[in-house]
């Protein structure tokens, strides 16, 4: 089933999250809001959904696991009983949605310049928005974490 219909299964979702949102994505402003950083492996999508190039599907379906706490995080794992180890690979003893996000010596880099970090939005306000700002701002915190999770590559898949 999951297989089927995963595009339109993945389309619902993204719909679903836009309005969860409460962010109306315009298609007259593609042009403003298309994330542009490509893995460069990755052809142009062709395809669009209320403005998000499906490619970034992936990023999508990742934030909705480490807002679930069933992302492939290590911590994550360990909690559902995938693995051992809640280590992070920098060294901390855990290595959940906080730390990924926030926290992690490995990341410091995508930080500096990202939206989500140089207004100190709180990792609720990252996962979920918040409707006290408005959309652009909701729209700039949608936009870097994508990018936070795309640049990371930590949720990239070696095989398949
Ligand atoms: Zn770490």
């Amino acid at each position: 089933m999951e297989k089927g219909n995963s595009l339109n299964d993945h389309l619902q979702k993204i719909s679903t999250w836009a309005n969860t949102w409460q962010v109306k994505f315009n298609p007259e402003n593609t042009e403003t809001i298309q994330f542009s950083r490509k893995r460069i492996a990755n052809p142009r999508p062709s395809l669009f959904m209320q403005g998000i190039p499906i490619n970034e599907v992936d990023e999508h379906k990742h934030l909705v696991t480490l807002r679930r706490g069933c992302s492939d995080l290590n911590y994550h794992k360990f909690e559902r009983h995938l693995s051992n180890d809640p280590s992070c690979s920098c060294g901390a003893p855990r290595e959940d949605t906080q730390h990924y996000l926030l926290v992690c010596p490995n990341y410091t880099v995508l930080r500096n310049d990202a939206e989500i970090y140089k207004h100190g939005y709180s990792l609720k306000t990252i996962l979920y928005g918040n409707s006290d700002l408005s959309y652009l701002d909701n729209l700039a915190i949608l936009k870097s974490v994508y990018l936070f999770v795309i640049d990371s590559r930590r949720f990239d898949t070696k095989c398949g």
